[in-house]
């Protein structure tokens, strides 16, 4: 069988002909295998949909009870026959509930990775890896450039800026979901054990981790009460990307922008931004990450999803491994 008889793009998104279903597809479908809630990947429409329970859950969560009609549950390592394509889920350490697919028939495995990343992640399960024929990877971060430092010196950076600045509100973006609770639970890792202001749009899903025994610690709305000149002062206040600069802010003490983001190491980006503090936090591999997982896969071909394919394409070129962009559309990688 050619892979892609089992696997290949449609503009919907990756569709398997044999099981007749979609993985993470961009508009709705049928049938839609979904590797984790970021909403370019999750879409609400389609008639059923196969994921972690985590990932169903955030689903509803962000879109109602009625963003399909029929849901099912994958477990983790659980084979799951879909018109004699057996599907399984495996943890992809990208934000809770994450999973690769594999999707394997007549002896041939893909294993379509969502997007993925190896640094540690107290907040979700680590990437496994799964050896396959063909590995699909996405490339958010797919230049040798991208060397992201280790998570807990970046947290240990906030935690400094706080005891420099005690008189200023910290305000640090981050994407609602997964990064903004990976943040806090990083700084509970470095002993910033006070309480954290959050956003009403952070709200839920932190709830909704702290459910799943996630350990954030105490978390309080950042509400308007206190004295408007030291509200906040000393404090970090966890909130969408979309409010740094904006009005929002003003309500607090002399607020110190920071945003949390593997596109901080561009330090152009952190000052179009206007970001006094940039801390390079990423939910998604960096070069010697990607380069590492296609190598542990074993994958004798590979498919870029998105992000920067060309200098992944040939690097697997240069060590042997057939390598194309799929160019698939819809996903973004601005969010991370
Ligand atoms: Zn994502």
């Amino acid at each position: 069988m050619k892979p892609e008889a089992l696997l290949h793009s449609r503009p919907e998104g990756l569709y398997c002909p044999p099981g007749n279903f979609f993985i993470d597809p961009v508009r709705p479908v049928e049938r839609a295998l979904i590797t984790h809630a970021h909403a370019d990947h999750a879409r609400a429409g389609h008639a059923a949909v196969l994921a972690t329970r985590e990932t169903l859950d955030i689903m509803r969560l962000r879109y109602g009870g009625d963003f399909t009609k029929s849901k099912q549950v994958a477990e983790l390592g659980e084979r799951i026959d879909l018109g004699g394509v057996a599907v399984s889920f495996y943890p992809a350490g990208h934000v809770l509930g994450s999973a690769q697919i594999a999707v394997e028939a007549k002896g041939l495995r893909i294993v379509a990775s969502g997007d993925y990343k190896r640094h540690p992640d107290a907040t979700c399960a680590p990437f496994e890896p799964v050896t396959c024929d063909v590995f699909i990877t996405e490339a958010t971060f797919g230049l040798p450039v991208f060397v992201h430092p280790d998570p807990e010196s970046e947290a240990r950076r906030l935690a400094e800026s706080l005891r420099q600045f005690p008189e200023r509100a910290h305000i640090v973006g981050a994407y609602s979901l997964g990064k903004a609770q990976r943040l806090i639970s990083l700084m509970r890792s470095v002993g910033h054990d006070a309480p954290i202001l959050i956003h009403g749009a952070l709200a839920k899903i932190s709830r909704y981790y702290q459910g799943r025994g996630i350990k954030l610690g105490k978390l309080e709305p950042a509400t308007v009460e206190g004295i408007a000149g030291t509200r906040g002062a000393g404090q970090i206040i966890v909130a969408p990307p979309s409010v740094l600069g904006d009005r929002w802010t003003r309500r607090f003490a002399d607020p110190l922008s920071v945003f949390a983001s593997g596109w901080m190491r561009i330090r152009q980006r952190a000052r179009q931004r206007g970001v006094e503090l940039p801390l390079i936090l990423s939910d998604h591999g960096d070069w010697n990450e990607l380069t590492r997982t296609i190598r542990e896969t074993g994958a004798s071909e590979v498919w870029v999803t998105h992000g920067r394919e060309e200098a992944i394409v040939r690097w697997c070129a240069i060590n042997g491994i057939a390598a194309r962009p799929l160019h698939l559309v819809g996903y973004e990688d601005e969010a991370e």
